[in-house]
């Protein structure tokens, strides 16, 4: 659907539910939209980015297909969310790699993986290949100022174009005349940190079908914090790094402890999803490639950082290495322009609410 259609057929879905009424407890969307009497591109860019897809509404609507009134909230908003992160992705330029998420992640990280080996094959020469031990032993195959700058650089350039694109989201989709306070951000962060709202309103998602279930819940749990451990033990190593103590550090180490435990809860969470989205619905739940691509990115992350842990001290640790760090840089690169910045504008879209929420009489939303 164009731009123009999607946003005509959110608003036609918004003033039949506005009317009906029936789901205000299944999330966060409903009372959002209960405060409205007309709706705007931007509230409903706003209202499609509080959404996240449970399918409550889909299973529990009167109104559904075959229903000639053809309500399908989440299918609707989930066109409307892709709509949104295009618009505003930082560069502009680079917004069809939302349209074709899969292919531009997918040759992106491959082409990441190549350059890796080439030039870190070429940079070490035979001794790549070799068993390396030993503090400083990764740095045999990728020097550590190159390694710095690289990653430093990609990460830089990710967050920078991340921040961008909250911004204008902000901007367009915020609450007008409002700059985000401490208790939106209070608010914002524990309904995230949470999932709140993908309860289904208490019994579940109907995801993947119509039968209520907390399983993506928990997968998005394990895949979120398994994320954010991972984080952790990145920072804490480069803590490390910068005391002097190189890695490879051992098993027992809060690197490896936290990466480790980080490395299974993104294995279980993106296993999870992946699982259970084959399995969806696809009335409600469309297959998008941004979905699929994302969980695959960041399982072999995973997976090929646990190669590395495991193999370090054979021969095989230089050429896993160069892999691993061809797939985080593929992640890093494409994190602005993939699935993750569902998060960052949904928090923001949360924050939102909770300030909405707060100029309420009673402070609290209707049905939730
Ligand atoms: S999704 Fe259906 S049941 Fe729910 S509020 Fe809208 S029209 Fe009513
Ligand atoms: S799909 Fe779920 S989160 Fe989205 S509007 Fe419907 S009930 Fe709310």
């Amino acid at each position: 659907m164009a731009s123009a259609d999607v946003i005509k057929e959110a608003e036609r879905l918004m003033v039949i539910c506005n009317a009906c009424r029936y789901c205000e407890g299944h999330c966060a969307v409903f009372p959002a939209m209960e405060l409205r009497l007309s709706f705007s591109a931007e509230d409903l860019r706003y209202l499609a980015n509080l959404c996240h897809g449970c399918g409550s509404c889909f299973h529990h609507c009167q109104y559904a297909p075959p229903h000639e009134f053809n309500v399908n909230v989440p299918r609707v908003f989930d066109e409307l969310r892709g709509e949104t992160y295009a618009r505003h992705a930082w560069p502009s330029f680079l917004a069809p790699m939302f349209r074709r998420n899969g292919v531009a992640t997918g040759v992106a990280t491959a082409l990441s993986c190549i350059a890796f080996v080439v030039v870190g094959a070429a940079l070490s020469g035979s001794t790549a290949l070799r068993a390396h031990e030993g503090p400083g032993a990764f740095y045999k195959v990728v020097p550590h100022g190159l390694m710095v700058v690289l990653f430093g650089l990609a990460f830089a350039y990710a967050i920078f174009a991340m921040a961008l694109a909250c911004r204008r989201f902000w901007r367009e989709s915020g609450e007008p005349g409002h700059r985000l306070s401490a208790s939106a951000h209070r608010r914002a962060t524990f309904d995230s940190a949470s999932l709140r709202y993908l309860d289904g309103g208490g019994d579940g998602c109907t995801y993947p079908t119509e039968t209520p279930s907390m399983s993506r819940r928990w997968y998005h749990h394990f895949t979120f914090y398994g994320f954010a451990l991972c984080f952790a033990a990145t920072c804490v190593a480069a803590l490390y790094d910068w005391l002097g103590h190189p890695a490879p550090y051992p098993w027992w180490s809060a690197p490896v402890v936290l990466g480790s435990a980080g490395g299974v809860g993104l294995v279980v969470g993106t296993i999870g999803l992946l699982a259970i989205k084959a399995r969806s619905d696809t009335a409600p739940f469309p297959r998008t490639g941004m979905d699929v691509s994302f969980l695959l990115l960041l399982l072999l992350t995973s997976v090929t950082g646990f190669l590395v842990l495991f193999f370090r001290a054979t021969a095989a640790m230089g050429m896993l290495l160069l892999i691993h760090l061809g797939v985080v840089m593929g992640l890093f690169v494409t994190l602005p322009y993939g699935k993750f910045i569902h998060g960052l504008f949904r928090y923001a879209a949360l924050a939102r609410y909770a300030i909405e929420r707060s100029k309420k009489p009673d402070g609290a939303a209707p049905g939730v």
